[in-house]
């Protein structure tokens, strides 16, 4: 049995992604800028595709952006909207708990002299609305935050932060990293009044390569990457027509499955309860996280022993995050876990695809790999 249990990493692309991506490529391989009847079927393609990613947002297609993918609408957004707005002010309000394409931009703005605080999460992982409120103030000019923590699945307090930048009389421009979240968390960011959001087309069931930032109306950020002003200037580049087309696919299919999120949950509910009746695993991932992400410790077991271990059975899932290699997870280290602890964590994360079966034979060879791995 092949269990895929890593769909935080990436996910597999569904069919009508493939087909969508190859019929762009054999026969919609114009480039959208081109001033032909080619070009203009790509550009009525990738219009088109900016509308269904605009639908699933909630906002107006002229709010979207394609990037590269989710890392670039990262860079973008974080480096754009510092660099417009460091003649108001120095500092930066973010978490302990961000991706690395948010903490690493957060460490260069740093060494360039603006004030970077990170708030970091509680025992549970979950970090309080107050944490936010305690810090942003006047001379806040970017507050920066996911919405679904990539490690554990803590789901942060993202659609309330509006209000205290309003409160506070704060000029700071909000950016939500979405990754995570989208299509699986309710997520309007005009509503909640966040300025920029990024997404990823590889972790919606679409291709590696695509990615977009909704900028709110309104908003400007200073350009990062410069080129031929493709995006509205915001990410130049020639469009990668097959994974927008893809991205587009994907995510209307998934739209189209209403009862996605209520999957995911009742999975992700039974494990945790057969999970807890195991001795030696501890729950990690807070009760109030994301149904998609679980993240648990097996007792003694190396968190890449466990993987192997799953792996050579054919299920396949992480140690902590799978874009930091042998890094230990800055989430659980600054929940302040025990190391043995974070030592040993693995996250489990669903797709609405997965099923009792796949969560059968999972709980199956945990059980196992106590008796197993100890033995040795
Ligand atoms: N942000 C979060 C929370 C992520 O989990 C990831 C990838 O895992 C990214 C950003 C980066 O996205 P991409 O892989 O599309 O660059």
């Amino acid at each position: 049995m092949q269990v895929y249990f890593d769909n935080s990493a990436t996910t597999k692309p569904c069919e009508a992604a493939v087909k969508s991506a190859l019929e762009v490529m054999t026969e919609e391989y114009g480039n959208p800028s081109s001033l032909h009847i080619k070009g203009f079927s790509a550009s009525k393609i990738l219009e088109s595709s900016r509308g269904v990613i605009a639908k699933s947002l909630f906002c107006e297609p002229d709010c979207i952006y394609f990037t590269p993918c989710g890392t670039v609408s990262n860079n973008t957004a974080v480096f754009g909207a510092a660099n417009l707005m460091k003649r108001r002010g120095k500092k930066i309000v973010t978490t302990a708990i961000e991706h690395p394409s948010v903490s690493a931009c957060m460490d260069k703005l740093s060494s360039e002299g603006f004030e970077v605080v990170r708030v970091s999460p509680d025992k549970n992982g979950e970090i309080a609305l107050e944490k936010f409120e305690d810090e942003i103030d006047g001379d806040t000019i970017l507050v920066s935050l996911m919405a679904v923590n990539n490690e554990t699945g803590a789901v942060l307090p993202f659609d309330k932060i509006k209000k205290i930048i309003t409160k506070k009389k704060s000029p700071a421009l909000l950016h939500v990293d979405a990754v995570q979240g989208y299509m699986k968390i309710n997520i309007k960011p005009e509503r909640c009044g966040v300025d920029l959001m990024s997404v990823s087309a590889h972790k919606v069931h679409a291709l590696k390569g695509a990615g977009a930032l909704y900028i709110a109306k309104g908003v400007k950020i200073k350009p990062h990457i410069l080129g031929g002003g493709q995006e509205g200037n915001i990410c130049s580049g020639t469009q990668a027509m097959p994974n927008i087309a893809a991205f587009s696919a994907a995510v209307k299919e998934l739209g189209n499955d209403e009862r996605r999120a209520e999957k995911v949950r009742e999975l992700n509910e039974y494990i945790r309860r057969e999970l807890m009746k195991i001795e030696g695993v501890c729950i990690n991932s807070p009760k109030s996280a994301c149904d998609y992400i679980l993240n648990i410790s097996l007792k003694g077991i190396p968190s890449q022993v466990s993987v192997n271990y799953f792996s050579q059975k054919g299920i396949y899932v992480s140690a902590g995050s799978a874009c930091s290699k042998g890094h230990r997870s800055d989430a659980l280290v600054s929940m302040g876990l025990p190391s043995e602890r974070i030592d040993s964590a693995v996250r489990i994360s669903f797709c609405p695809q997965n099923t009792k079966d796949e969560a059968d034979y999972f709980i199956n060879s945990v059980k196992t790999a106590f008796s197993e791995l100890s033995k040795k």
